[in-house]
């Protein structure tokens, strides 16, 4: 990547081939590269809500009187907000700008240089990315041709090294939920196990119940999806209170802005308003699916969250990416081990799915 001149010898040596996380394309940077105009791209690649945030957000920033002011570098309002929706006590919560950063944050507080980290693959790839920023070593659990969880291999994968057991629920890229008795057989073993519920609004799966009953058990969840608060960077975890407090001890200071306080203020206050629009979501998520499954180049897989995964059965995944952005419509296309000729598409309005079906039918491979 770099030549070993200058400072750049000095970087840490695993990172100097790193080959970093590969996030969504701005729109506007594609500004005269597709056949629309930029302000009417149909953005179907980053699970964002197509919604929008609660209406109660906008006025209740531009009204904010104290942006020279630090926020609460202890979430004291924000940990008791998120008690208050999730049901847990405060003590258990840790708020991050986004919940990639709890998963940074999870990683640094037990990775280290050697320590592996067990992921069930093909999964949403920060948690190979954290790990190996921190040095740490990835032991991938593959799952099956439908993307079930392999219990048993995952138990086999644990050795003296092991640190850490990541769990999306539902899976990302994916979709697919792990049954609730599988997910407990991992957790009985006793290791940190995270099940991450980015999409939970939109599955209704969760095992934020059990979490008192088990001391190794963490749970992250969002608000960039179900409450269309992605540009804000607002996620949470609910941990054991005793990893809550280091989590909180190794934060950098003040990680979350006012704004996204705010944001979760006025959206906790408007949450019927927010869950009405994920049922929508969610009914939109089943017309794509029997839309997608029309067409017999490609293969949708059922869904639990805000997003469709599907296989492209004529294996051209990469050149209808490229078709499907010339014409104003961004999915997400995948090319890495165990994830080759797929795209995902998040769930839009019901007038975006009628322009993607529309664009595919023309496409028709
Ligand atoms: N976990 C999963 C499984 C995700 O798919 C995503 C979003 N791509 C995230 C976490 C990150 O969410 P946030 O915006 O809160 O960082």
């Amino acid at each position: 990547m770099s030549e070993d001149t200058g400072i750049e010898r000095l970087i840490r040596s695993h990172l100097i081939s790193f080959g970093g996380y590969s996030a969504s394309t701005p729109p506007e940077t594609l500004e005269g590269k597709v056949e629309v105009p930029v302000g009417s791209i149909i953005k179907l690649d980053a699970n964002e809500n197509p919604y929008g945030c609660s209406p109660r957000v906008l006025p209740a920033l531009a009204s904010y009187p104290s942006l020279n002011i630090y926020p609460d570098s202890e979430q004291t309002e924000l940990r008791k907000l998120l008690a208050g929706y999730t049901g847990v006590g405060a003590e258990r919560i840790v708020a991050g700008s986004g919940s990639n950063q709890l998963i940074d944050l999870i990683i640094r507080l037990f990775v280290g240089p050697g320590d592996e980290v067990i992921n069930c693959v093909p999964t949403f790839d920060v948690f190979r990315f954290s790990t190996q920023i921190h040095g740490g070593t990835l032991v991938e659990v593959r799952r099956d041709e439908n993307f079930a969880v392999n219990v048993k291999a995952v138990k086999a994968a644990i050795g003296k090294k092991t640190k850490i057991i990541f769990l999306a629920n539902p899976n990302s890229p994916t979709g697919n939920i792990t049954p609730q008795e599988d997910i407990l057989e991992i957790v009985d073993s006793g290791l940190p196990v995270v099940i991450d519920e980015a999409y939970y609004e939109f599955s209704g799966e969760t095992v934020v119940p059990l979490v008192n009953q088990y001391e190794n058990l963490m749970v992250l969840r969002t608000f960039s999806k179900w409450a269309g608060l992605a540009g804000l960077r607002i996620g949470y975890g609910i941990f054991p209170p005793k990893i809550a407090d280091y989590l909180l001890t190794i934060k950098i200071p003040y990680n979350i802005n006012v704004a996204a306080l705010v944001a979760v203020r006025e959206s906790l206050e408007d949450i019927n308003y927010l869950l009405d629009r994920v049922k929508a979501i969610i009914a939109e998520r089943e017309r794509l699916f029997g839309e997608l499954l029309k067409l017999k180049w490609l293969k949708p897989f059922p869904s639990r969250a805000n997003f469709i995964f599907c296989s492209v059965l004529n294996g051209k995944a990469s050149e209808l990416r490229q078709k499907l952005q010339n014409r104003g419509i961004l999915v997400r296309y995948f090319d890495r081990p165990l994830l080759r000729n797929s795209i995902r598409i998040s769930v839009g309005k019901p007038e975006h799915t009628d322009a993607l079906i529309k664009v595919l039918q023309e496409i028709g491979y």
